[in-house]
């Protein structure tokens, strides 16, 4: 079974779309279990302080050091990990292979940021694969970390009822766009699903949908500027 651990100084974030849904059914299915580790509860203060100002001046606060290496250190004692991923805006960009690759993992650990980010040395010993979700910043690193969880999970074998349709997604088999989907009623507001997909003709179906997954691949690749 695959484990995740997630240190988090923000983990109400994480509660409830961890418990939700399909993310839920693969724990119950004992398919994934996930960890949420409180980094104040690795504060050894009497304040319990996980932050504190820059050195060198600037505005906002950071993740101070010692809680992470306190939790991510014991975590190691326990086990081995195959990934410790710090999500953060200047990682390489998250994509399907990356998570692909990740969902053939046994244990990964997630180390999300807050406030502006943690005390570099953190990354520096520990981080293995440092990932944006995108070109914005978020305020902390757990959303990126549901991004990554979510799109891991639904990947292991057994967790989808229908283990087909992770495979024919868009961007599984390189960068192709499905077809669009319809489902009932055929017409709904003067809007009808094309013909042929109520024609139930399996050859004519199949080439409509390869014609279409070009379509929208070509368009896709258009409006993201990405070459033919
Ligand atoms: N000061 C940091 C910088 O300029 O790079 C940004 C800190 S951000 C406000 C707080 C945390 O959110 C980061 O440490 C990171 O974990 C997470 N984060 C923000 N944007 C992200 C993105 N695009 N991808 C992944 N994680 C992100």
């Amino acid at each position: 079974m695959m484990r995740i651990d997630i240190i988090s100084a923000v983990p109400d974030l994480l509660i409830s779309p961890l418990n939700t849904s399909i993310i839920k059914r693969a724990q119950d299915k004992r398919k994934v279990e996930i960890f949420v580790h409180n980094l104040r509860d690795y504060a050894y203060d009497k304040h319990k302080q996980i932050d504190d100002k820059p050195f060198g001046g600037g505005p906002g606060m950071l993740l101070k050091p010692e809680p992470f290496f306190e939790c991510i250190e014991k975590l190691l004692s326990e086990r081995a990990y195959d990934y410790i991923i710090f999500p953060t805006p200047g990682g390489k960009y998250y994509n399907q292979q990356m998570a692909n690759k990740f969902s053939l993992a046994k244990n990964i650990m997630i180390l999300a940021g807050h406030y502006k980010g943690i005390d570099d040395r953190v990354r520096e010993k520990f981080a293995t694969d440092e990932i944006s979700i995108g070109n914005y910043v978020l305020t902390g690193g757990e959303l990126a970390a549901l991004v990554i969880i979510d799109s891991v999970v639904r990947l292991i074998p057994g967790v989808l009822n229908d283990s087909e349709s992770a495979l024919n997604d868009s961007l599984m088999d390189g960068e192709i766009i499905e077809a669009p989907y319809y489902t009932r009623p055929a017409e709904y507001k003067g809007m009808k699903v094309p013909d042929v997909l109520l024609s139930g003709h399996d050859k004519k179906i199949k080439e409509w949908k390869e014609e279409q997954s070009k379509i929208l691949t070509d368009k896709w690749k258009k409006i993201n500027n990405l070459e033919k």
